[in-house]
Protein backbone atom coordinates (compact mmCIF):
# COMPACT_ATOMS: atom_id res chain seq x y z
CA UNK A 1 0.00 0.00 0.00
CA UNK A 2 2.78 2.59 1.15
CA UNK A 3 5.25 1.30 -1.52
CA UNK A 4 2.22 1.88 -4.15
CA UNK A 5 1.85 5.20 -2.82
CA UNK A 6 5.08 6.45 -3.25
CA UNK A 7 5.03 5.34 -6.54
CA UNK A 8 2.94 7.92 -8.04
CA UNK A 9 3.38 11.23 -9.14
CA UNK A 10 0.60 13.32 -7.62
CA UNK A 11 -0.52 12.64 -3.92
CA UNK A 12 -4.19 13.37 -2.32
CA UNK A 13 -5.02 14.08 1.06
CA UNK A 14 -5.88 10.49 1.62
CA UNK A 15 -2.12 9.51 0.61
CA UNK A 16 -0.39 12.67 2.70
CA UNK A 17 -2.22 10.80 5.68
CA UNK A 18 -0.96 7.47 4.78
CA UNK A 19 2.25 8.70 4.32
CA UNK A 20 2.48 10.28 7.63
CA UNK A 21 0.59 7.19 9.75
CA UNK A 22 3.53 5.05 8.31
CA UNK A 23 4.73 2.77 11.13
CA UNK A 24 8.38 1.82 11.95
CA UNK A 25 8.59 -0.74 9.01
CA UNK A 26 6.49 1.75 6.24
CA UNK A 27 8.16 4.78 7.50
CA UNK A 28 11.58 3.28 6.59
CA UNK A 29 10.46 2.90 2.54
CA UNK A 30 9.29 6.67 2.84
CA UNK A 31 12.54 8.10 4.02
CA UNK A 32 14.50 5.67 1.06
CA UNK A 33 12.11 7.17 -1.09
CA UNK A 34 12.57 10.68 0.02
CA UNK A 35 16.29 9.88 -0.05
CA UNK A 36 16.24 8.61 -3.56
CA UNK A 37 13.75 12.35 -4.42
CA UNK A 38 16.19 14.25 -2.68
CA UNK A 39 19.53 13.10 -4.38
CA UNK A 40 18.09 13.34 -8.05
CA UNK A 41 16.19 16.72 -7.40
CA UNK A 42 18.44 19.02 -4.75
CA UNK A 43 21.73 16.35 -4.31
CA UNK A 44 23.80 16.44 -1.51
CA UNK A 45 24.77 19.40 -0.68
CA UNK A 46 24.07 20.99 2.38
CA UNK A 47 23.77 24.74 3.02
CA UNK A 48 24.74 26.84 6.35
CA UNK A 49 22.40 29.31 7.48
CA UNK A 50 24.56 30.99 10.48
CA UNK A 51 21.73 32.16 12.62
CA UNK A 52 21.61 35.45 14.53
CA UNK A 53 19.34 35.49 17.45
CA UNK A 54 18.76 39.28 17.43
CA UNK A 55 16.61 39.77 20.17
CA UNK A 56 14.03 38.63 22.10
CA UNK A 57 11.92 41.36 22.88
CA UNK A 58 8.26 40.38 20.99
CA UNK A 59 5.33 42.57 20.72
CA UNK A 60 3.11 39.49 20.79
CA UNK A 61 1.57 36.75 22.83
CA UNK A 62 1.49 33.48 20.64
CA UNK A 63 0.65 30.72 23.22
CA UNK A 64 3.15 28.42 22.35
CA UNK A 65 6.12 30.36 22.88
CA UNK A 66 8.82 31.02 25.64
CA UNK A 67 9.53 34.54 24.48
CA UNK A 68 6.34 35.98 24.47
CA UNK A 69 5.36 39.19 25.56
CA UNK A 70 3.08 37.85 28.32
CA UNK A 71 7.10 35.59 29.80
CA UNK A 72 7.50 38.34 32.86
CA UNK A 73 10.30 35.77 33.51
CA UNK A 74 12.13 36.32 30.04
CA UNK A 75 15.12 38.41 30.71
CA UNK A 76 15.20 40.33 27.26
CA UNK A 77 17.85 41.19 25.55
CA UNK A 78 19.33 42.84 22.09
CA UNK A 79 22.58 42.13 20.27
CA UNK A 80 24.63 45.43 19.15
CA UNK A 81 24.89 46.47 15.50
CA UNK A 82 28.76 45.93 16.17
CA UNK A 83 27.84 42.23 17.41
CA UNK A 84 25.81 41.31 14.69
CA UNK A 85 28.59 42.38 12.71
CA UNK A 86 30.80 40.37 14.14
CA UNK A 87 28.82 37.52 13.94
CA UNK A 88 27.96 38.33 10.18
CA UNK A 89 31.84 38.53 9.58
CA UNK A 90 32.37 35.08 11.04
CA UNK A 91 30.12 33.74 9.06
CA UNK A 92 31.10 35.19 5.92
CA UNK A 93 34.81 34.72 6.85
CA UNK A 94 33.82 31.00 7.53
CA UNK A 95 32.42 30.47 4.33
CA UNK A 96 28.76 29.77 5.76
CA UNK A 97 27.71 31.27 2.65
CA UNK A 98 24.13 32.83 4.52
CA UNK A 99 23.41 34.25 7.47
CA UNK A 100 19.62 34.46 9.37
CA UNK A 101 18.34 37.11 11.33
CA UNK A 102 16.11 36.22 13.61
CA UNK A 103 13.96 37.68 16.54
CA UNK A 104 10.65 38.79 18.16
CA UNK A 105 8.35 40.65 16.08
CA UNK A 106 8.36 44.27 16.64
CA UNK A 107 7.36 47.60 14.79
CA UNK A 108 8.26 51.47 14.83
CA UNK A 109 10.34 53.21 12.56
CA UNK A 110 13.05 53.48 14.89
CA UNK A 111 13.48 49.61 14.97
CA UNK A 112 12.88 49.06 11.10
CA UNK A 113 15.12 51.68 10.34
CA UNK A 114 18.06 50.09 12.52
CA UNK A 115 17.54 46.93 10.84
CA UNK A 116 17.65 48.45 7.43
CA UNK A 117 20.96 49.84 8.33
CA UNK A 118 21.85 46.59 9.69
CA UNK A 119 21.50 44.66 6.62
CA UNK A 120 23.11 47.50 4.70
CA UNK A 121 26.13 47.16 6.45
CA UNK A 122 26.73 43.67 6.33
CA UNK A 123 26.12 42.99 2.68
CA UNK A 124 28.72 45.98 2.45
CA UNK A 125 31.16 44.30 4.87
CA UNK A 126 30.99 41.10 2.65
CA UNK A 127 31.17 42.84 -0.40
CA UNK A 128 28.07 41.55 -1.29
CA UNK A 129 28.80 38.11 -0.85
CA UNK A 130 26.86 37.09 2.43
CA UNK A 131 22.96 36.38 1.34
CA UNK A 132 20.38 37.66 4.32
CA UNK A 133 17.28 35.69 5.03
CA UNK A 134 15.58 37.26 7.77
CA UNK A 135 12.98 36.05 10.25
CA UNK A 136 11.32 39.25 11.88
CA UNK A 137 7.84 38.52 11.70
CA UNK A 138 4.70 40.07 10.01
CA UNK A 139 5.29 43.65 8.70
CA UNK A 140 4.13 45.78 6.21
CA UNK A 141 4.99 45.91 2.66
CA UNK A 142 7.17 48.97 2.97
CA UNK A 143 9.42 47.52 5.84
CA UNK A 144 9.73 44.25 3.66
CA UNK A 145 10.42 46.32 0.69
CA UNK A 146 12.96 48.55 2.66
CA UNK A 147 14.72 45.37 3.85
CA UNK A 148 14.85 43.80 0.30
CA UNK A 149 16.14 46.91 -1.29
CA UNK A 150 18.90 46.86 1.51
CA UNK A 151 20.47 43.53 0.64
CA UNK A 152 17.90 41.04 2.51
CA UNK A 153 16.57 38.21 -0.51
CA UNK A 154 14.90 35.75 1.47
CA UNK A 155 12.44 35.67 4.32
CA UNK A 156 11.28 32.79 6.84
CA UNK A 157 7.51 33.66 7.97
CA UNK A 158 5.90 30.32 9.71
CA UNK A 159 2.03 30.27 9.22
CA UNK A 160 2.20 27.86 12.27
CA UNK A 161 -0.48 26.18 11.54
CA UNK A 162 -2.41 26.60 8.02
CA UNK A 163 -5.74 25.62 9.33
CA UNK A 164 -7.47 28.87 10.08
CA UNK A 165 -9.84 27.51 12.56
CA UNK A 166 -7.03 26.16 14.83
CA UNK A 167 -4.69 29.34 14.64
CA UNK A 168 -6.99 30.75 17.48
CA UNK A 169 -6.37 27.95 19.65
CA UNK A 170 -2.88 28.80 20.02
CA UNK A 171 -2.95 32.60 19.31
CA UNK A 172 -4.85 35.39 21.41
CA UNK A 173 -7.92 36.58 19.73
CA UNK A 174 -7.05 39.91 18.95
CA UNK A 175 -5.68 42.41 15.90
CA UNK A 176 -2.32 41.36 16.35
CA UNK A 177 -2.59 37.70 15.60
CA UNK A 178 -4.99 37.30 12.64
CA UNK A 179 -4.55 33.98 10.46
CA UNK A 180 -5.24 36.01 7.58
CA UNK A 181 -3.33 38.82 8.19
CA UNK A 182 -0.26 36.05 8.28
CA UNK A 183 -1.11 35.01 4.88
CA UNK A 184 -1.25 38.15 3.40
CA UNK A 185 2.09 38.83 4.88
CA UNK A 186 3.51 35.73 3.45
CA UNK A 187 1.73 37.44 0.10
CA UNK A 188 3.29 40.77 0.66
CA UNK A 189 6.85 39.35 0.75
CA UNK A 190 6.23 37.33 -2.67
CA UNK A 191 5.27 40.08 -4.42
CA UNK A 192 8.58 42.40 -2.91
CA UNK A 193 10.40 39.61 -4.35
CA UNK A 194 11.51 37.28 -1.28
CA UNK A 195 12.52 33.55 -1.64
CA UNK A 196 9.47 33.14 0.69
CA UNK A 197 9.99 30.35 3.53
CA UNK A 198 6.71 29.42 5.86
CA UNK A 199 6.62 26.21 8.31
CA UNK A 200 4.52 24.76 10.83
CA UNK A 201 4.91 23.32 14.19
CA UNK A 202 4.06 19.41 14.72
CA UNK A 203 2.86 18.05 17.42
CA UNK A 204 0.67 20.74 18.83
CA UNK A 205 -2.58 19.71 20.98
CA UNK A 206 -5.94 18.96 18.88
CA UNK A 207 -3.43 18.52 16.02
CA UNK A 208 -4.01 15.86 13.78
CA UNK A 209 -2.68 13.73 11.15
CA UNK A 210 -4.92 14.69 8.54
CA UNK A 211 -4.07 18.76 9.74
CA UNK A 212 -0.20 18.16 9.38
CA UNK A 213 -1.60 16.58 5.46
CA UNK A 214 -3.17 19.54 5.23
CA UNK A 215 -0.28 21.79 6.01
CA UNK A 216 1.57 20.18 3.43
CA UNK A 217 -0.53 21.11 0.61
CA UNK A 218 -1.06 24.11 2.07
CA UNK A 219 2.84 24.68 1.27
CA UNK A 220 2.33 23.48 -1.84
CA UNK A 221 -0.91 25.52 -2.89
CA UNK A 222 1.12 28.90 -2.01
CA UNK A 223 3.96 27.95 -3.82
CA UNK A 224 6.78 28.04 -0.97
CA UNK A 225 10.80 27.59 -2.01
CA UNK A 226 11.59 27.03 1.82
CA UNK A 227 10.45 25.32 4.41
CA UNK A 228 11.65 25.44 8.45
CA UNK A 229 9.36 23.23 10.19
CA UNK A 230 9.70 21.20 13.52
CA UNK A 231 7.88 19.54 16.58
CA UNK A 232 6.36 21.76 19.10
CA UNK A 233 8.28 21.78 22.59
CA UNK A 234 6.77 22.58 25.53
CA UNK A 235 7.92 25.87 27.60
CA UNK A 236 6.32 25.69 31.67
CA UNK A 237 6.02 29.89 31.29
CA UNK A 238 3.56 29.77 28.47
CA UNK A 239 -0.28 28.83 27.97
CA UNK A 240 0.06 26.01 26.31
CA UNK A 241 2.39 24.16 29.04
CA UNK A 242 -1.44 23.40 30.30
CA UNK A 243 -1.95 20.66 27.83
CA UNK A 244 1.54 19.14 28.26
CA UNK A 245 -0.51 15.91 29.19
CA UNK A 246 -2.31 16.22 25.94
CA UNK A 247 0.76 15.99 24.13
CA UNK A 248 2.09 12.31 22.09
CA UNK A 249 5.59 11.66 23.42
CA UNK A 250 8.25 13.68 22.58
CA UNK A 251 10.01 10.62 20.61
CA UNK A 252 6.59 10.24 18.63
CA UNK A 253 6.73 14.00 17.58
CA UNK A 254 10.43 13.75 16.76
CA UNK A 255 9.19 10.96 14.07
CA UNK A 256 6.25 12.25 12.93
CA UNK A 257 8.39 15.82 12.26
CA UNK A 258 10.78 13.56 10.18
CA UNK A 259 8.23 11.63 8.16
CA UNK A 260 6.99 15.41 7.49
CA UNK A 261 10.55 16.30 6.08
CA UNK A 262 10.25 13.03 4.06
CA UNK A 263 6.90 13.61 2.74
CA UNK A 264 7.51 17.41 1.64
CA UNK A 265 10.62 16.43 -0.33
CA UNK A 266 8.97 13.92 -1.69
CA UNK A 267 6.17 16.30 -2.61
CA UNK A 268 7.94 19.45 -3.20
CA UNK A 269 10.87 17.63 -5.06
CA UNK A 270 13.22 20.90 -5.55
CA UNK A 271 12.55 23.26 -2.37
CA UNK A 272 14.60 24.24 -0.03
CA UNK A 273 13.79 21.97 3.69
CA UNK A 274 15.90 22.86 6.88
CA UNK A 275 16.93 20.76 9.58
CA UNK A 276 15.75 22.53 12.39
CA UNK A 277 16.67 23.03 15.89
CA UNK A 278 13.80 21.95 17.34
CA UNK A 279 14.71 18.40 16.17
CA UNK A 280 17.85 18.42 17.67
CA UNK A 281 16.27 19.63 20.85
CA UNK A 282 14.61 15.79 20.77
CA UNK A 283 17.22 13.72 19.50
CA UNK A 284 20.99 14.72 19.67
CA UNK A 285 21.39 13.71 16.14
CA UNK A 286 17.66 15.08 14.97
CA UNK A 287 19.05 17.65 12.63
CA UNK A 288 21.56 14.89 10.73
CA UNK A 289 18.60 12.79 10.54
CA UNK A 290 16.25 15.23 9.28
CA UNK A 291 19.50 15.35 6.51
CA UNK A 292 18.92 12.09 5.22
CA UNK A 293 15.89 12.09 4.63
CA UNK A 294 15.35 15.17 2.56
CA UNK A 295 16.62 18.86 4.59
CA UNK A 296 19.01 20.00 2.51
CA UNK A 297 19.46 23.79 4.94
CA UNK A 298 21.03 23.89 8.32
CA UNK A 299 21.36 26.65 10.57
CA UNK A 300 24.50 26.68 12.82
CA UNK A 301 24.06 29.27 15.93
CA UNK A 302 26.42 32.26 15.94
CA UNK A 303 24.38 34.47 18.44
CA UNK A 304 27.07 35.84 20.90
CA UNK A 305 27.11 33.07 23.77
CA UNK A 306 26.22 35.44 25.97
CA UNK A 307 22.60 35.73 24.95
CA UNK A 308 21.71 32.23 23.87
CA UNK A 309 20.12 31.08 26.82
CA UNK A 310 17.26 33.92 26.67
CA UNK A 311 16.32 32.87 22.99
CA UNK A 312 14.90 29.89 24.75
CA UNK A 313 11.82 29.48 22.54
CA UNK A 314 10.93 26.01 24.28
CA UNK A 315 12.69 24.02 27.21
CA UNK A 316 15.93 22.23 26.23
CA UNK A 317 16.85 23.90 23.44
CA UNK A 318 20.57 22.50 22.74
CA UNK A 319 23.56 24.67 22.00
CA UNK A 320 22.60 26.86 23.69
CA UNK A 321 26.37 27.31 25.82
CA UNK A 322 28.59 26.07 23.21
CA UNK A 323 30.65 28.76 20.72
CA UNK A 324 30.46 29.28 17.55
CA UNK A 325 33.88 27.42 16.65
CA UNK A 326 32.70 24.46 18.42
CA UNK A 327 29.31 24.38 16.64
CA UNK A 328 31.25 24.48 13.53
CA UNK A 329 33.62 22.16 14.09
CA UNK A 330 31.17 19.62 15.22
CA UNK A 331 28.84 20.13 12.96
CA UNK A 332 31.18 19.71 9.68
CA UNK A 333 31.57 16.00 11.15
CA UNK A 334 28.10 15.08 11.56
CA UNK A 335 26.87 16.41 7.83
CA UNK A 336 29.81 13.98 6.61
CA UNK A 337 28.72 11.30 8.49
CA UNK A 338 24.29 11.97 7.35
CA UNK A 339 26.32 11.85 3.74
CA UNK A 340 26.17 15.12 3.02
CA UNK A 341 28.50 17.67 1.42
CA UNK A 342 28.69 21.43 2.88
CA UNK A 343 28.38 24.03 0.09
CA UNK A 344 30.92 26.76 1.36
CA UNK A 345 30.81 30.09 -0.02
CA UNK A 346 27.68 29.20 -1.83
CA UNK A 347 24.16 31.37 -1.16
CA UNK A 348 22.16 27.44 -1.92
CA UNK A 349 19.23 29.26 -3.24
CA UNK A 350 15.79 27.67 -3.41
CA UNK A 351 16.09 26.05 -6.44
CA UNK A 352 12.33 25.64 -6.71
CA UNK A 353 12.48 30.00 -7.32
CA UNK A 354 15.03 29.76 -9.66
CA UNK A 355 13.12 27.05 -11.88
CA UNK A 356 9.84 29.41 -10.96
CA UNK A 357 11.60 32.54 -12.05
N1 LIG B 1 8.96 36.22 15.83
C1 LIG B 1 9.17 35.63 14.58
C2 LIG B 1 10.40 34.76 14.49
C3 LIG B 1 10.89 34.14 15.75
S1 LIG B 1 9.94 32.82 16.40
C4 LIG B 1 7.95 34.83 14.18
O1 LIG B 1 7.18 34.44 15.04
O2 LIG B 1 7.78 34.61 12.99
C5 LIG B 1 10.49 31.52 15.35
C6 LIG B 1 9.66 30.26 15.37
O3 LIG B 1 9.83 29.57 16.59
C7 LIG B 1 8.17 30.44 15.29
O4 LIG B 1 7.77 30.63 13.95
C8 LIG B 1 7.64 29.15 15.90
O5 LIG B 1 7.24 28.23 14.89
C9 LIG B 1 8.83 28.59 16.67
N2 LIG B 1 8.46 28.31 18.05
C10 LIG B 1 8.03 29.18 18.99
N3 LIG B 1 7.70 28.53 20.12
C11 LIG B 1 7.92 27.21 19.90
C12 LIG B 1 7.77 26.04 20.68
N4 LIG B 1 7.30 26.09 21.93
N5 LIG B 1 8.10 24.85 20.13
C13 LIG B 1 8.58 24.78 18.87
N6 LIG B 1 8.74 25.86 18.09
C14 LIG B 1 8.41 27.06 18.58
FE1 LIG C 1 6.90 36.51 19.30
FE2 LIG C 1 7.53 34.87 17.24
FE3 LIG C 1 7.36 33.94 19.78
FE4 LIG C 1 5.11 34.66 18.50
S1 LIG C 1 6.54 32.97 17.93
S2 LIG C 1 5.66 35.22 20.60
S3 LIG C 1 5.86 36.41 17.31
S4 LIG C 1 8.84 35.40 18.97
Amino acid sequence: MINQILKQGAFSKKDLVRLLAADEEERKLVFAKAEEVKQKYVGNKVYYRGLIEFSNLCGKNCYYCGIRAGNKKAHRYEVTEQEVLEAARYAWENKFGSIVIQAGERSGSRYTQRMERIVRMIKQMSNGELGITLSLGEQSEETYRRWFEAGAHRYLLRIEVSNPKLYPKYHPENKKHIYQERLDALYRLRKVGYQVGTGVMIGLPFQTVEDLADDLLFFQKHDIDMIGMGPYIEHEETPMFKYKDKLIPKMERFYLSLKMVAVLRILMKDINIAATTAMQAIDPMGREKSIKVGANIIMPNLTPTKYREDYLLYEDKPCTDEDAEECKRCLEARIHMAGGQIGYGEWGDSKHFKNRS
